[in-house]
């Protein structure tokens, strides 16, 4: 009854988003990796590139990683970009690039979880499994008045239990899509559109007015604050990068030679740090100036940057042979993170000033 009025309204509703017209898993695992933590605005163009570039499961997996990781740029969470391609070189190595077609194969694939699993196996193949996103679970924790927080591990498995009881048995694939849409459009975090809602005739937290008491979630903690010192060594129109290789924020991505502190520091502080003596030969001498400070919020940490140029009359080595002495013309080649596309929007915007 309830998985009907939503299908109804569905139909009526929906946006039409170019990975609803397709069958293809490959196509539909596509979206839904790029879509977690994104807005589907945020998504699309990059949707449309990864497509047009990777028309196939087995195309993908034959990419270069750096040009996967810079297509991917701007995107976050780099480490999707990394488990995708792992996963696609899985399926090209161990399946003859053939996509797995139900739920228990595909869970068992680098980078697929339960929800991933349930929508490529319902969207795809029909197969009878709800999936049980934040968008379904907010509906949820509303229509029924769940106080279970939804990010707990007692909460998930509830509500995965409740979305699996009311799924239609039959249209498993467009009921999922449904009550993710529903979630996106109507029922929305903040604000819910009740007015316009085909469920709030059977809605709990409708009747009672308490709309705004679902869902529950345990707090989390805060971000932790991080101060990164980059150096930036313009010499001859060549500058030092280095790829991050840590299994960390970033892994993959090209960035200026760099380290941590417990705290921001000046230039004559910063020097004076074993760390920095650490980059350089004992014997060069240079200047130090701060350029550019910037704060820059990811889910978990907040980071203040602080960027440094360092100059000096003499050719500046740097010791470790993991960095790279790039012409800064190509620097545009190389997939960076949001945060040191906004140093080089600083440096384009102050040399354009000239
Ligand atoms: Fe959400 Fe309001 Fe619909 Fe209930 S009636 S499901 S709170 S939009």
């Amino acid at each position: 009854m309830l998985s009907k009025e939503i299908i109804n309204w569905y139909k009526k509703n929906k946006r039409d988003l170019p990975w609803r017209n397709t069958n293809d898993p490959y196509f539909i695992w596509l979206s839904e990796i790029i879509l977690q933590q994104t807005r589907v605005e945020q998504g699309l163009p990059y949707y449309h590139k990864f497509i047009a570039k990777y028309k196939t499961v087995k195309k993908l997996a034959e990419a270069n990683n750096d040009d996967v990781m810079k297509l991917w740029q701007g995107l976050g969470y780099y480490n999707r970009a990394s488990n995708m391609l792992k996963t696609a070189r899985e399926i090209a190595k161990n399946r003859q690039s053939v996509f797995p077609k139900t739920y228990d194969e595909l869970i068992k694939l680098t980078g697929i979880g339960p929800y991933t699993a349930a929508a490529i196996s319902s969207f795809a193949y029909n197969e009878s499994r709800a999936v049980v996103d934040g968008n379904v679970s907010r509906v949820l924790s509303r229509i029924f008045a769940i106080d279970e927080p939804i990010n707990s591990s007692k909460g998930k498995n509830l509500f995965e239990k409740i979305a699996n009881e009311i799924l239609d048995k039959k249209n498993p694939g467009i009921n999922n899509q449904a009550i993710m849409e529903l979630g996106a459009l109507v029922c929305k975090p903040r604000q819910p559109l009740c007015d316009d809602c085909p469920v709030r005739l059977n809605c709990e937290a409708f009747k009672k007015n308490s709309i705004y008491d679902f869902p529950q979630k345990i707090k989390k903690n805060k971000p932790r604050n991080r101060f990164i010192n980059y150096f930036y060594i313009e010499q001859n129109n060549t500058i030092y990068i280095i790829q991050r290789t840590e299994k960390q924020i970033w892994k993959g991505l090209f960035e200026l030679p760099n380290f941590d502190t417990e705290s921001s520091l000046n230039e004559f502080e910063i020097i004076n740090q074993i760390d920095f003596k650490n980059m350089f030969q004992k014997s060069e001498t240079f200047q130090i100036k701060k350029i550019f400070s910037i704060k820059h919020q990811l889910t978990h940490q907040t980071i203040y940057a602080d960027f440094f140029k360092l100059s000096s009359s003499k050719k500046i080595k740097l010791i470790n042979e993991s960095y790279m002495l790039v012409d800064i013309g190509d620097i545009n080649k190389y997939a960076v993170s949001r945060l040191f596309d906004k140093f080089l929007n600083y440096l384009n915007l102050h040399s354009n000033k000239k």
